[in-house]
Order: C-alpha cells, then structure tokens, then sequence
C-alpha cells in the first residue's frame, strides 16, 4: 500500500519550515530529498565499517568492501545488467557519459564518423560530444525536437546514416518532462549499428528500467536524483563493450601490476574506478533503491503519475501560464512561463512563500532556443509531493502574478 504520510515521515527534511512557511519542494529534477534509512546508514557506515574498500586484509577494510560489492549488486539487479561487473561507479551522470565519451572515443571514434544526440538534451549530453568531436574531427549533429517537446522521429530516421558512431539521448527530457521512446530510437539505431548511450538520470527513478531489455550500449545516471547521496552515479556498460574500451583514468585500484616498463589494468569494473571510489555514496545509493523498490516502483508511478495529471490539469486554470513542452508522454516535470513575468523572479517569489521551484534554463540552452525563450519556471515532482502542494504552488502563481501588476 502506498501510504503518503507515512513516505513524508521517511524524509526528515519535508518538515521543516521555510521563511516560516511549510516547506514545498518541487525541485526534484535537480535533486531528490534523502530518506532516513539512507541518513542512518550513511551515519552507520561512518560509525562502525569505515575502512578504504579492496586495500587492506582488516576488518574494517573488509566491511566497507562488502558493503560496497552488496552496493553493486543491488544496481545491477534494480535495472537488470546481466553482470555485476557492467556496473561502474562514477560521481554522477555527468562523469558517466564524460568516460564513456572520451574512453569509447578514444578508441572507435575516427574523422568524419557522426555522433547524434537530441536537441533536448542536458548539456552534459552534449559538451562531452562536443568535445570528443573536436579532438577526433567527428561532426556532432542533433535530432530536432517538434513544438511538444517530442524528438522527430522522422527527422531522426533520415539522420541515421553508416557514419553515425553513436546516438545520446536522455531517457527523459529535464527541462521538459518529455519520455521519449528510447526503444525505437535503440532498434533503429543497432540497424545502423551505431552504439546507443541513455541518459537515465531523469528516468530510473521513475519507472523500471531493465536495460537488457532495452538493449541499450550505455546507461547512466545519478544517485543524488534517486535519493541517494551526490557525488555517486553509474554507468553501465554492455560487458564485451567495457571490455574493448580504455581506462579513462589510471591511478590506484584499476591495475593488477605496475612497473615502470609495464602496467596492467585490473578487470572491469574495477579498471574504470581509479583512485579511492566514493564508496559512502556507493552504499547510500544501493540503501536508496533498497528502499524504493521496498515501496515498489509501480507504486510509485502510479502516484506520481496521477500527481502529474493533477498538476497539468490544475496549472491549466492559472492565467497567462504557458506550458512549454507538452509532449503526449510526460514524467511529474512541467515546466511554464508566467505571462512576461521574468521566471527569476517569480521564482523568488516563491521561495519566500516556502516553495521551491527550479527557474532558468535547466542546463538545456538549446531546449530555450528552440522556444525562443530565456528560460522557464520548472515544477517537478516527487513520490513524496502532494496535490495539496500543487494547490499551494497554484495560488502561489496568482500571488505572483499579483504583484507585478
Ligand atoms: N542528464 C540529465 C537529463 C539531467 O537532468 C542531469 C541533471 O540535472 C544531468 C544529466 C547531469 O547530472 P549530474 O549533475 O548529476 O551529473
């Protein structure tokens, strides 16, 4: 059963106050409040197991390595890889697709090959193309978006050429709010035989990802926005693909030998995690998703999606507000203008009322130039919101609106 009030006890901050204002937090597309079970077993970790993972023989170092491999275990099972060892920890989804980006480049990106990512995307599934591109003379393209938000399919088909190396889109759209449908865009794309990188990090907290499934070369995303702790995130990789492909970073942990002729590389994952990993967030991150798959992802898509509905349905009623992105499938995101009300600062309107909404361009530049616009006011939802919250942000907006004229 999904108990609301009981979710909102889980997460101590949701209670405090702000301005002396109930907290409403609709940032979750930035990052995702923590529950106590991940506080108290961060703090149980740093009380009792704190050890660096797979150095020394003691039992502390023990410990924390365990818990760090259990860590790994549960992600793979969460989004189904077939081996542990497609799992790698990174700082987030940024480092993912930036490894992926200068690793996988390195080796099979030539002059002339094309990279396709969506003109929706987050700039950090842009820049890192972006700049593999000019260290290899590859051509970045993008896939138009339509006036919805969706990515042009037909648009897409007739990029697809032998040349396009790789296709980067995100699982769903952060400015937006846009699901897009991953599975077709990875069916046309292994026609091409071009690898396909999904940005996850708006997705799998979501709905259930199971990349196997998917078929997907690459997925990312980040801990922070699946409440869990920053600074952890994940990339998996198909096996035989993590394989052929170059460390990205050399250090401690990811070589078996060293010596001044010759070093070699430990076996994945462990050749992808250079340097002392942040295994506290490694173990947040598998607590968190312990504790949502507990309340069972259906469950929470089921909630958060009539939130969603009631959110689009109830922001209709505020006047001059224009949605921007409207696309037929949507996650809890919805982003709008306020009439020409700058979205800067309504937004700190607001924060004084104790309602946090995201104001800008959300790290998604093109997205704004697609519009025409600066920026947008961005809502976004999490499992723990409420419609009454959505009440609040509603006459929120007409206080606003108030008073600019
Ligand atoms: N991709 C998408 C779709 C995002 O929403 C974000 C963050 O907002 C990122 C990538 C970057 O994530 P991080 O800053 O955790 O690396």
């Amino acid at each position: 059963m999904f108990d609301i009030k009981k979710i909102r006890d889980d997460f101590p901050i949701l209670s405090r106050k702000v301005y002396g204002k109930n907290l409403i937090y609709l940032d979750n597309a930035a990052t995702t409040q923590k529950p106590l079970c991940v506080i108290e077993k961060i703090s149980e970790m740093y009380s009792s197991f704190n050890a660096n993972v797979h150095r020394a023989v003691h039992f502390l170092s023990d410990a924390s390595t365990n818990e760090y491999e259990a860590a790994r275990t549960v992600i793979k099972n969460f989004i189904n890889a077939e081996k542990s060892s497609e799992i790698i920890f990174t700082k987030g989804t940024t480092d993912a697709i930036n490894l992926v980006a200068f690793s996988y480049g390195e080796r099979f990106i030539e002059k002339g090959d094309v990279i396709l990512v969506a003109e929706s995307e987050h700039h950090s599934n842009i820049v890192p193309w972006q700049m593999l591109c000019q260290r290899k003379h590859a051509i970045l393209k993008s896939i138009p978006i339509n006036d919805k938000g969706e990515i042009d399919f037909d648009k897409y088909i007739e990029l697809l050429t032998e040349k396009v190396k790789i296709v980067a889109v995100a699982q769903v759209s952060n400015s937006l709010g846009t699901i897009n449908d991953i599975r077709k865009i990875i069916e046309k794309a292994h026609e091409f035989n071009a690898k396909v990188l999904i940005d996850g990090a708006q997705g799998v907290q979501h709905f259930k990802t199971d990349v196997q499934e998917l078929n997907c070369d690459f997925y990312v995303f980040s801990g922070h926005k699946i409440y869990a702790e920053t600074g952890i995130g994940v990339l998996y990789g198909k096996h035989e693909l993590l394989e052929q492909m170059p460390p990205y970073q050399g250090g401690g942990d990811m070589i078996k030998s060293v010596s001044f002729a010759k070093t070699e590389y430990a076996d994945l994952p462990l050749k992808f995690e250079a340097g002392t990993p942040n295994y506290m967030g490694a173990v947040s991150l598998g607590e968190a998703i312990k504790y949502i798959t507990q309340i069972d992802l259906e469950n929470i898509q089921t909630y958060e999606t009539e939130l969603a509905n009631y959110a689009e349905e109830k922001l209709e009623t505020v006047e001059n507000l224009k949605k921007i992105g409207t696309a037929a499938k949507k996650t809890g995101v919805v982003s709008f203008q306020l009439g020409n009300i700058h979205p800067y600062d309504a937004g700190m309107i607001l924060d004084k009322l104790g309602i946090a909404v995201r104001t800008g361009t959300h790290c998604a530049e093109p997205v704004m130039h697609h519009f025409g616009i600066l920026g947008t006011i961005r809502a976004s939802f999490a499992f723990y919101n409420t419609k009454e919250e959505i009440d609040e942000l509603c006459l929120g907006l007409l206080r606003v609106q108030k008073m600019f004229h």
